[in-house]
């Protein structure tokens, strides 16, 4: 119950935001073209990865393009790779038996709804994401819906206990 309690300062998402993919609207995939290759130019919003490129991928959202150079998950240029954060390097340790490594992915942009409703496809509410900064803007929201599950799951088992 804590767990929710605390998500919860940080995103309140209305209940009917939550997964209906039903509501997209019918021109969503022009929408969202035009989000990704025509505002943002085919290039992540956030850290700046270009669509459709192979690029290695490092901690907190570093990431190396085809031309050498690293940068940070804002897109501006750094020297080398932050160190992985230590809760991640364990939390790696401990669920795969190896630290975290560098990915080499493929960058797909995804055009997210920052208030995470599918029926509010207005420009101001959408951006152009790769797939890691979806994930991470999505953060708050999985923690949220991962708690309400909890909350469930324990309701469940005191209830046929
Ligand atoms: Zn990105």
């Amino acid at each position: 119950m804590s767990h929710t309690a605390q998500t919860d300062k940080t995103i309140k998402p209305a209940p009917e935001a939550i997964l209906r993919p039903g509501d997209y609207p019918k021109n969503w995939k022009k929408v969202s073209r035009r989000v990704r290759f025509k505002r943002a130019r085919g290039f992540c919003e956030r850290c700046k990865k270009p669509h459709g490129a192979m690029i290695w991928s490092g901690p907190l959202g570093s990431w190396m393009g085809e031309d050498y150079q690293w940068h940070d998950d804002r897109g501006a240029l750094i020297d080398r790779p932050p160190p992985w954060p230590s809760k991640q390097w364990y939390r790696n340790l401990w669920h795969c038996g190896e630290p975290p490594k560098l990915r080499w992915v493929k960058v797909i942009l995804h055009a997210a709804h920052l208030n995470h409703n599918p029926a509010d496809c207005h420009f101001s509410n959408l951006m152009a994401l790769c797939q890691s900064c979806h994930v991470r803007y999505d953060v708050p929201l999985h923690k949220w819906t991962r708690g309400v599950n909890a909350d469930l799951a324990r309701g469940q088992r005191v209830l046929f206990a």
